[in-house]
């Protein structure tokens, strides 16, 4: 794998990828301001929102309802986007959805569109399924816009080009500017707005993704911090959206809840610039507006993680704030992952999404720390979910080695016989204990062990055992 690789292209080994990571001197300032920055608001946000844990209880409680009777609110989601005049399209995985889309854009004879920013459009690859079709594809997120240029995946949830600097992303857009660019912040985003408004007025179809999906009104709900969703939805004659299935709201009066906790969460905003809320295609009493809508209803794998443990994962609204509370995400960014999710949920979603002993790596890619449910706007329990996948690995994959599972069946063994267990502490804090009585740590273990103290020292045994301590103490 070459340095820009797994940057690239998905599906990489964790271990070498985050070894890359480590090394990027411009990833590694760029990752360690992130605590300061994104992660500060959120802990800030949080504290400075009074009813912040009722609000965030009852956002959960309402995905939890939601999901208990999910396809009856698909179904009157269903109905209500018809009644609006619009179109829906039930997609079982990616393949289906791209195919819908490129259905829709043949039969109005398409080649020009413009998408905002959309997760579940990343997860079906549907960028390379159109430019395959011969489609014009222009990301019109600024984030978005930088890494397709760079030919690069988004390294973040709410922050697609978080991985490069002011200079790596002036050098990326003056490959496509007929004008020298600096890496003034300010002159980059007016170039990209310049070159992004020829691209709407030209555009035939609108793609965007979905926030929340309003089962009663039928009406679709776009959070972003710029204009190009509204113009997504609104320029173009078609607008197509794509949404998974766990993104719906029964009604209008649970979205308040969810609207109050995402902008909180990913960037400690009260509320994020721009919420619009569309409902299907422009009516004859309004001015401007798409003549068609069109909603495609993604699965993808979400109804079979709807009847396991993980189901849990589908209360996620993408906000992106686990990964900036996340000590993995801060010192190896999202490339590192190797799927289209990065951070704590990334390592959930991706072996559930794209298979377990192909990213077995990621349920262990976690200390365990909780940050991530901390700061989590709908408290998933996501340690506990990565401790699930793990114990899958080790029981329905049998992805252990057979040195480690001998080495835990002795373990289990010994923790069942208390005579031996007491035989056993009492030889290691005798021989291991008194030998390294003045230091306390090991620098280096042997053979397979070694791995441990690579990067760290390893505790010796003390040199009195805490049973022998206490019976001394009681005497
Ligand atoms: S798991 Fe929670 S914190 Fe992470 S992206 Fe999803 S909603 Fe946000």
């Amino acid at each position: 794998m070459t340095a820009t690789d797994y940057v690239r292209h998905e599906h990489h080994e964790f271990i070498d990828a985050s070894h890359q990571a480590l090394e990027n001197g411009t990833l590694q300032s760029i990752l360690g301001r992130l605590g300061d920055t994104l992660g500060a608001r959120n802990r800030e946000a949080w504290e400075a929102f009074g009813d912040s844990d009722q609000v965030r209880a009852r956002a959960r409680s309402i995905k939890d309802a939601t999901l208990a009777e999910l396809d009856r609110h698909l179904e009157t989601l269903e109905q209500s986007v018809l009644a609006r005049g619009g179109h829906v399209h039930w997609a079982a995985d990616g393949e289906e959805a791209c195919q819908a889309v490129l259905g829709i854009l043949q039969s109005h004879q398409a080649h020009r569109v413009v998408k905002s920013k959309s997760m579940t459009s990343e997860e079906i690859h549907l960028n390379k399924a159109l430019e395959e079709a011969g489609v014009e594809v222009v990301e019109t997120d600024f984030g978005e816009y930088i890494v397709q240029v760079a030919g690069h995946r988004p390294s973040h949830i709410v922050g697609p080009a978080l991985h490069m600097s002011s200079q790596d992303v002036a050098d990326v857009l003056n490959e496509v500017s007929d004008e020298p660019l600096t890496n003034d912040r300010e002159e980059l985003a007016a170039f990209a707005r310049r070159k992004l408004r020829r691209r709407f007025a030209d555009a035939e179809v609108g793609i965007t993704g979905v926030n929340f999906a309003v089962a009663e009104t039928g009406s679709i709900v776009l959070i972003s911090n710029e204009g190009n969703a509204r113009l997504t939805t609104s320029l173009p004659r078609i607008h197509v959206a794509i949404m998974g299935i766990e993104k719906v709201i029964p009604n209008l009066a649970d979205l308040p809840y969810f609207l109050k906790v995402l902008a909180r969460a990913a960037t400690g905003q009260k509320l994020s610039i721009y919420t619009s809320i569309v409902q299907g295609a422009r009516r004859p009493e309004e001015l401007d507006g798409p003549e068609e809508f069109h909603l495609i209803i993604l699965d993808n794998g979400r109804s079979q993680i709807l009847q396991s443990p993980l189901r849990e994962s589908l209360f996620c609204i993408r906000c992106g704030a686990c990964l900036n509370a996340c000590p993995i995400y801060r010192n190896v960014g999202g490339h590192a992952y190797g799927g289209v999710y990065a951070g704590p949920i990334g390592a959930v979603l991706t072996p559930l999404y794209d298979g377990l002993s192909d990213h077995h790596h990621l349920p262990h890619a976690s200390s365990l720390c909780g940050a991530c449910q901390a700061a989590c706007p709908v408290k998933i329990q996501i340690p506990e979910m990565l401790i699930k996948l793990r114990e899958q690995l080790h029981t329905d994959q049998k992805m252990t080695g057979r040195v480690e599972s001998f080495a835990y069946r002795g373990w289990a063994f010994t923790l069942r016989h208390p005579r031996l267990y007491r035989t056993m502490t009492w030889l290691a804090s005798r021989t291991l204990g008194r030998w390294k009585r003045r230091s306390g740590w090991f620098r280096r273990l042997p053979g397979k062990l070694s791995g441990w103290t690579q990067s760290r020292d390893f505790p010796a045994p003390a040199p009195q055992r805490f049973r022998d301590w206490w019976r001394e103490e009681r005497s």
